[in-house]
């Protein structure tokens, strides 16, 4: 590529960083506010300190333009909601009374009101806080935090745009407060809303903002034409105002599809356009739609959501197309850095060969500024960076851990037949029901139970050396005796091991598993103060050995009650993991999907005639935007099938899925041909069972009867009651009674509690039928 003199200069800029500091310092000074062991001060100095460290680290990588105002003490959306005064009834007292302590209230509720829901950012692993709106909601303006924020990286010399959630999204992610009629559309009140955020893009101004950045991630997915005019409106007011700084709106995720001719024809400054995965799409919108004449065009072509290293070439070529088709092109990763840990050079465990295809946040912000000034002063200037990249992007093409010959042999081979089992639904069902032999209305659980400090001190034991494996194994096989124990005397039907032994259900498995990388430092945000360090799905997936056999045999011979055997779905495996980005994700699941299939035979070689494949993801990691359905639930529902359908007519698969709505993914639930789902339903009143009933689903069901989620039991009356509520959509025949999901962050007392009454309904209803 040759230097283009007449462009100007493209400058290197993100749309946020981690918060949490590189030994997650943030979440030791929140955690330690909670308890009262750490001041307000301090927490702001530690807080104020992160961020002086982060911009300092940006500046310092050559970065042009930092963010401001994407720090946050829990989430970015409740400071959004702070910010437009859009505060619960419940919560106001106490956010007069300290804004700090009722900011917590409404992250972590208090012992008397509920916290704000807390829901997935769009397909991330992050979780946001849903804002809740009425008819009756009056916004106001407190521009505090951010104002704070950009007056403190203008203080230490650095050149920043502060960060704002958009009002579209702000209203397209809200719900209707409780209380108010379910019906209610938070997008009705954005005329009331746009005033705010007017006042608060002049404060900005007056704190010497040059540009402010309106995230609108919302403007990805399918959206109406109301909701367009919408945006269209919103952002022909915003750019209409007087005095105001110049603005930047940006998207990511995916394409912007319908909403790009809308924010292209707005009297905005700037769009910011993710140009990564299925978002490439908006290369040749944007070309298609005759380019951004007149704008700045801030081109996410780094994948902010992933680790791996960038292909430099490739987005060079992508950035050179698009300097023909805006004024200003500028370089950014595609969304904020808030979704990859902080620095991949602190993982010294890792090869070091294969540690250079990793980017985490810090040499993202290196890759856009190279990218930058390949861009600006010619491809010569960032020679030795080109051909390390071209180094890197080879060694990981040829190396072995991504191209094992075996595994690429059998996944090739794969045909049809492998993903159908040898009988159909219908005939399985008799020789299942003779095998085991189960009561109508059979209970069961979801495969884990209570991790308790006993068992998490036996595995940091083990880490550190003052206990051997032998040691470690007793008490794992103690504690699978007691779990068993307890289910016996308690009178479920089909029993579990109670996973002793997992730290995590894709950890686990990925720590077994030939193709996976562990991290040591790792952390993303998962929510709040909550950080999870996902597995790295990094080559050719194969399994050296059985990976629970051993722990399913030790229980089945412990008891004479059937016990499951618990496995995570290939579609879990890939969703909370950082997945290989050189080949598709389809080929990636098929990978994991034989390498289950080999586990699930030999569980049922061992004795286990149920076995369960928990696929709690497969909701999650459904496209955005409808057109990529049908593709997705394809080679998803594949993948179960396949490690799953080589079993017996006689061995019954069951699968479990939670933490979604099931409306849109019916047909995927009995496309994947298990015999048995369990679903999380106690808190919807067993809205699915009804679902699936309408939809005409012919399978057996174990719609939860018991929400998980708080130490509350529920007494044998209210099971009943749920109990009654699934059998009038679903016959007896074809209904299980289980809790909505594991028992692993629940306590003993309530556990043990719960289930009796959970059998205790169950005989009930059973007697009564
Ligand atoms: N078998 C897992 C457990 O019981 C399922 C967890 C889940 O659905 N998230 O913990
Ligand atoms: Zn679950």
């Amino acid at each position: 590529m040759t230097r283009k003199s007449a462009a100007a200069a493209a400058r290197a800029t993100v749309y946020g960083y981690p918060r949490q500091g590189q030994n997650r310092e943030l979440k030791k000074a929140v955690e330690g506010y909670w308890k009262g062991r750490v001041s307000a001060a301090a927490l702001r100095d530690t807080a104020a300190e992160l961020r002086r460290g982060n911009w300092q680290q940006l500046a310092e990588a050559g970065i042009h333009e930092v963010p401001t105002g994407d720090f946050s003490y829990y989430d970015h959306v409740l400071d959004t909601s702070v910010m437009v005064g859009a505060i619960p009834a419940r919560h106001r007292a106490a956010v007069e009374a300290d804004a700090l302590d009722g900011y917590f209230a409404m992250a972590r509720g208090t012992q008397e009101n509920a916290p704000l829901e807390m829901t997935k950012w769009f397909d991330t692993n992050y979780h946001y806080l849903v804002p809740e709106l009425g008819p009756h909601t009056v916004f106001a303006p407190h521009s505090g935090k951010q104002v704070a924020e950009l007056t403190e990286a203008i203080a230490l010399g650095r050149t920043a745009r502060p960060v704002l959630l958009g009002p579209l999204s702000y209203l397209l992610l809200a719900k209707p407060a409780p209380g108010v009629a379910a019906d209610f559309v938070p997008l009705t009140l954005l005329d009331r809303l746009l005033p705010v955020y007017a006042e608060v893009l002049a404060d900005l101004r007056a704190a010497g903002a040059q540009w402010v950045q309106l995230d609108e991630p919302a403007l990805v997915q399918d959206r109406t034409a109301a909701e367009l005019g919408a945006a269209a409106r919103a952002y022909r007011g915003l750019g209409a105002l007087g005095d105001r700084p110049k603005l930047l709106v940006a998207s990511y995720f995916d394409r912007l599809g319908e909403a790009l001719p809308v924010l292209a024809g707005a009297p905005v400054d700037g769009l910011a356009l993710d140009f990564t995965g299925p978002a490439a799409a908006n290369l040749n919108d944007l070309a298609a739609a005759g380019g951004l004449s007149g704008k700045r065009l801030v081109a996410g072509v780094v994948d902010g959501r992933n680790i791996w290293i960038n292909d430099f070439e490739k987005s060079l070529a992508t950035l050179g197309t698009l300097l023909g088709l805006a004024d200003q092109v500028d370089v950014a990763a595609s969304c904020s850095l808030l979704h990859v840990p902080l620095d991949a050079t602190a993982e010294r465990d890792i090869d070091p060969q294969i540690a250079r295809w990793l980017a985490f946040a810090r040499q993202k912000a290196a890759e856009v500024v190279t990218l930058a000034r390949g861009l600006t002063d010619g491809t010569d200037t960032i020679a030795a960076q080109l051909a390390a990249n071209r180094a890197d992007l080879a060694s990981r093409a040829g190396s072995a851990l991504t191209h094992d010959p075996a595994v690429r042999a059998r996944a090739a081979a794969v045909t049809d037949a492998d993903g159908r089992r040898s009988q159909p639904y219908a005939q399985r069902v008799p020789a299942q029901r003779a095998l085991l032999g189960l009561p109508l209305l059979p209970t069961t659980t979801i495969g884990s139970f209570p991790q308790t400090a006993q068992l998490r001190t036996a595995r940091a034991d083990l880490r550190a050396g003052r206990i051997d494996t032998a040691a470690y194994e007793e008490r794992i096989e103690a504690e699978i005796r007691a779990v068993l124990s307890f289910q016996e005397k308690a009178g479920i039907d089909v029993l579990v091991h109670g996973e002793p032994e997992r730290n995590d259900m894709v950890q686990y498995f990925a720590e077994q598993l030939t193709g996976y990388l562990a991290t040591q430092h790792g952390w993303v945000q998962s929510y709040g103060t909550r950080y999870v360090r996902p597995p790295v799905l990094a080559g050719d997936i194969s399994r050296p050995g059985p990976m629970t056999v051993r722990w399913t045999q030790y229980a089945q011979a412990h008891c004479d009650r059937p016990v499951k055997g618990m496995l995570t779905g290939p579609v879990t495996m890939l969703a909370w993991s950082f997945v290989r980005d050189d080949q598709p994700l389809a080929e990636t699941a098929r990978q994991v999907a034989l390498a289950l299939r080999d586990e699930v035979g030999d569980l049922e070689a061992a004795g286990t005639s149920v076995i369960q494949v928990d696929e709690p993801a497969l909701r999650e990691t459904l496209p955005l935007r409808a057109a990529g359905h049908a593709g997705y639930l394809a080679w998803a529902t594949e993948a179960f099938r396949l490690s799953t359908s080589g079993v017996r007519p006689d061995t019954q698969i069951h699968t479990h899925m939670c933490y979604a709505e099931f409306g849109d993914i019916l047909a995927a639930i009995d496309a994947i041909d298990a015999d048995v789902i369990s679903l999380e339903a106690a808190r919807s009143h067993m809205q699915v069972a009804d679902e699936l009933a309408t939809a005409g689903y012919p399978r057996e069901v174990g719609p939860g009867v018991y929400d998980i989620h708080s130490p509350r039991v529920p007494d044998t009356a209210e099971v009943i009651r749920l109990l009654r509520k699934g059998l009038e959509a679903i016959p007896a025949e074809r209904l299980w009674v289980n809790p909505d999901c594991g028992l692993k962050t629940r306590g003993w007392p309530e556990t043990r509690q719960s289930l009796e009454n959970l059998v205790a309904a169950a005989r009930e209803v059973r007697a009564n039928l």
